[in-house]
């Protein structure tokens, strides 16, 4: 069987009367990496506040490996956190910022000290000890930031959006680092990211988190294949599935006869395929990145415009008349709510 992590139990949370989570449940597996997943303003960092004990729940419950933290203070319940903005010091040493989070517990200087340095090492910031964090770059300031929160052996590790403040190729090179880790230490963790690609990439599961509201959980592959909305179809994947009326003005090959008006159909732009059947469009943009290039193609005279990825070699050209077509194997079919339809 597997422990409990974490578990929220219909979670509520507001700032003043503004509502911000609602009734929130979410079980995360001991271990597990749990990525949430969400746009600005979903409240994920409001989310981790709460697990963390910094902001009370107006409703519901937190267990932390099924012991019932709710009514703790944040400094009982054994959880680390890492601030989007790191939070460190900047009149203290990165040793010293490092070493913060175990001498408010009474350890002795020296094995304190001891302790921060092998956290330091771990994360690759064993040299950068001395400095303050006006002297470090922004990845080195998150590593430091990192070390603080793993000298603290924690049971529950709430990362938020430590990658954000990194440059492309630092945030790919520490994600990579980030999962090597957790793998390693087998942590409890939730990571919180706006990043759909940080998420796919680093999560056991996935959480979607929607104005408060969890919107979907699942392995990232499930997130993937069976978006079980509207809105997680669209927040997932770049660029974004394209969405149409079931009853118009597209007609996947092999689709049943009977397609409901209301209902809307999804399909990836690499499932567009450009030839010489299906509908005619018109090629109004075309963006080529390396080997991909995007097309952006108006439907059926003044209809919507699609998204197509091709192979950037055989591209069609701004202005070129095409036909797209896509198979019916490939759509993914949602209600008028924006609810995914199953067996369609
Ligand atoms: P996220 O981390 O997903 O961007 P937040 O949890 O920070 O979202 O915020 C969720 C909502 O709560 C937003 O609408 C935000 O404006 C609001 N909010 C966040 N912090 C405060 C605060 N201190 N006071 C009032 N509203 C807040
Ligand atoms: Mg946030």
């Amino acid at each position: 069987m597997t422990r409990s992590g974490l578990k929220l139990s219909g979670v509520s949370a507001a700032y003043r009367d503004t509502p911000v989570l609602h009734h929130l449940d979410l079980e995360v597996n001991q271990g597990e990496l749990l990525v949430v997943l969400g746009p600005s303003g979903a409240g994920k960092s409001t989310l981790l506040r709460v697990v963390a004990g910094l902001q009370a729940a107006t409703t519901g419950r937190v267990l932390i490996g099924g012991r019932d933290v709710t009514a703790l203070r944040p400094g009982r319940r054994n959880v680390s956190m890492v601030f989007q903005s790191y939070a460190l010091f900047p009149h203290l040493t990165a040793l010293d910022n490092i070493t913060f989070g175990l001498e408010v517990r009474d350890m002795p200087r020296k094995a304190a000290r001891e302790r921060a340095a092998a956290a330091a090492a771990t994360v690759g910031c064993a040299h950068l000890l001395d400095r303050r964090p006006g002297q470090l770059s922004g990845g080195e300031r998150q590593r430091v930031a990192l070390a603080r929160a793993l000298v603290r052996e924690p049971d529950l590790f709430l990362l938020d959006e430590p990658l954000s403040n990194l440059d492309l190729e630092l945030r790919t090179e520490t994600r990579g680092e980030l999962k090597a880790l957790h793998a390693r230490l087998g942590v409890t963790t939730v990571h919180v990211t706006h990043d759909q690609t940080e998420a796919l990439v680093l999560a056991d599961r996935l959480a979607v988190l929607r104005d408060g509201r969890l919107e979907q959980l699942g392995t990232p592959d499930e997130i993937w294949r069976t978006p079980a909305t509207v809105f997680v179809a669209r927040f997932v994947g770049s660029p974004a599935m394209n969405l149409l009326p079931a009853d118009g003005p597209l007609t996947p090959d092999g689709a049943p006869a009977a397609r409901p008006p209301g209902h809307r159909i999804g399909f990836r732009p690499e499932a567009v395929r450009l030839g010489d059947v299906g509908t005619p469009a018109a090629v109004e943009r075309v963006d080529v990145v390396g080997e991909d290039a995007y097309a952006y193609l108006r439907l059926a005279g003044d209809g919507p415009v699609i998204t197509a990825r091709v192979p950037s070699a055989s591209r069609p050209f701004p202005g070129e008349p095409v036909r797209a077509a896509v198979r019916w194997a490939d759509v993914h079919v949602f209600d008028g709510d924006g609810r995914r339809v199953t067996g369609a």
